[in-house]
């Protein structure tokens, strides 16, 4: 989960322009097909040694009829709203004009971190316009030159810090990552820390990724209670992967859904790609990952690879087969489903599958359920004095095979991380272990200390 810096202001002040020099080739992605066009985007911003996601609300064109402009002003929300500080842009050319002043006050009330930016500030022509920018009461502009490169060692400078404390939040509220210590067993106690549960100010991150017409709309707009997803008319309108603050059955979440895909992708053989990358884009940002099929098509190709990415990102997983209403044979549908999802998922073995109904509210408790569950499970940690205790069990019931006649040794064994969890095994010559002998410790892992669903991550290091 990177630091996100929201570009906003309104339109010609120079946001792509600035967009572009962050980002450089490295958008996640683009996609020029009329109809096609994206209002957010985003991507991976560097700037000196700091690295950040960057979302940009381009594209949109200068707003004259009053529907367009309550658009952009929700877009600008959005974007303030996944953000981590905002990148308030004006022209100081033109000076202040009334439409920032609109902007201004969107960011006063939604931003914790605004960063005020006189663009086109290369030359005296921008003097007039660098002073009146003040009088936003935004604090101390930057002059910047988005096309000419000026001012981005003071943005750096604004910047560095802000990434630097959120990052430092974030590590401190994960688990700290230990190197593996060959010490003996020095965490006698066998109490397993207790998982840290989300709160208001750092909610759950769950994405709803699926096949367009899955009913991802649906089921976000009944949980929310309200119609507040962005759709309309207008071409071009569309939303991106885009993230809703709310608290679902007493927890805080901040939902990423993709709902948008739909819309956008009019052409037929664009339509599975762009879902795909769209899916890859919210799974990022994402800690527990909601699959949403439908029930009367499940498993379908594009279902299997947003799923098998998840996983591979390493993603808390859970299935959601939607449209349960339209079902008559429900016992047998829900035994044939779950045979499906093991032959098809073995990668996912466990990870908890629910049966809802977007349209009708029912199930979306037991989706819940499974959320918390799912997310409780990527954030286990299994203390070392156990883990070692019982890989010696493992050994013993199934030693490692002996290449050459000599056996390779496993010594011992750490949980080095989670979200999710990952473990390192040192081990006598690493190399030569077959991945079946993995295969059968991961299993294990999954079994005997309750992980199901979640990826496990398991290494064998060497000792040199
Ligand atoms: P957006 O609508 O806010 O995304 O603005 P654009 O990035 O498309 O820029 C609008 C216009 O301003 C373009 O013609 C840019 O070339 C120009 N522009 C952007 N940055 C600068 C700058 O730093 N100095 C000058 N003089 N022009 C700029
Ligand atoms: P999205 O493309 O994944 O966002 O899908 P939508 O939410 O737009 O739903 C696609 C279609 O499926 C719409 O016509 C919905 O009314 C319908 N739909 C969604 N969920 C359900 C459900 O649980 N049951 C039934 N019967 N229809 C649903």
């Amino acid at each position: 989960m990177s630091f996100t810096l929201a570009i906003v202001g309104r339109p010609n002040v120079g946001k792509s322009t600035l967009f572009n020099r962050l980002v450089g080739k490295r958008l996640a992605l683009v996609d020029d097909q009329p109809g096609v066009t994206r209002d957010l985007r985003e991507g991976e911003a560097r700037l000196g040694d700091l690295r950040f996601t960057v979302v940009d609300t381009a594209g949109l064109e200068e707003a004259t009829d009053e529907s367009l402009q309550g658009r952009m002003r929700k877009l600008t929300e959005r974007a303030v709203g996944m953000a981590d500080a905002c990148l308030f842009m004006i022209d100081a050319r033109a000076g202040v004009l009334a439409a920032d002043e609109v902007f201004a006050d969107i960011l006063r009330k939604k931003s914790a971190h605004v960063i005020l930016g006189a663009n086109k500030s290369e030359g005296r022509a921008a003097d007039a316009g660098f002073l009146e920018a003040y009088a936003l009461g935004l604090g101390e502009p930057l002059r910047l030159s988005a096309e000419h490169g000026e001012g981005m060692a003071e943005l750096h400078a604004v910047l560095a810090p802000l990434i630097e404390a959120a990052e430092a939040r974030l590590d401190a509220e994960a688990a700290p990552e230990v190197d593996v210590d060959l010490s003996d067993e020095d965490d006698d106690e066998d109490m397993e820390a207790p998982v840290r549960m989300p709160t208001a100010a750092r909610p759950l991150q769950v994405a709803v990724v699926g096949r367009p017409n899955a009913g991802k709309s649906t089921l976000i707009n009944q949980i929310l209670g309200e119609d507040r997803l962005l759709t309309g008319p207008e071409a071009g309108i569309t939303r991106d992967s885009i993230s809703l603050s709310m608290d679902w059955q007493g927890t805080p979440v901040r939902l990423f859904d993709t709902a948008g895909m739909r819309k956008r992708a009019k052409v037929q053989d664009k339509l599975e790609k762009l879902s795909v990358s769209d899916g890859l884009r919210a799974v990022k940002f994402a800690e527990v990952v909601v699959v949403l099929l439908d029930a009367q098509i499940p498993f379908e190709a594009q279902d299997l690879k947003i799923a098998d990415l998840a996983e591979r990102e390493g993603r808390a997983v859970v299935i959601a087969v939607n449209k349960w209403d339209l079902e008559t044979d429900r016992q047998d549908k829900l035994i044939a489903l779950k045979e499906e999802f093991a032959r098809l998922l073995p990668q996912l073995r466990g990870a908890p599958l629910v049966t809802v109904s977007a349209l009708t509210g029912r199930g979306l408790d037991r989706l819940h359920d499974a959320v918390i569950s799912a997310y409780t499970v990527w954030n286990r940690r299994v203390p070392t004095a156990r883990l070692n205790r019982w890989l010696a069990g493992m050994l013993e019931m199934h030693p490692p095979p002996a290449p050459g006649g000599r056996r390779i040794k496993l010594r011992y064994m750490t949980q080095v991380k989670t979200r999710p969890p990952a473990f390192v095994v040192m081990a006598s010559v690493p190399e030569k272990l077959p991945e079946s002998y993995r295969r059968y410790l991961v299993n294990g892992l999954r079994e005997d200390f309750e992980m199901p669903g979640t990826p496990i991550r398991l290494t064998f290091r060497g000792q040199g």
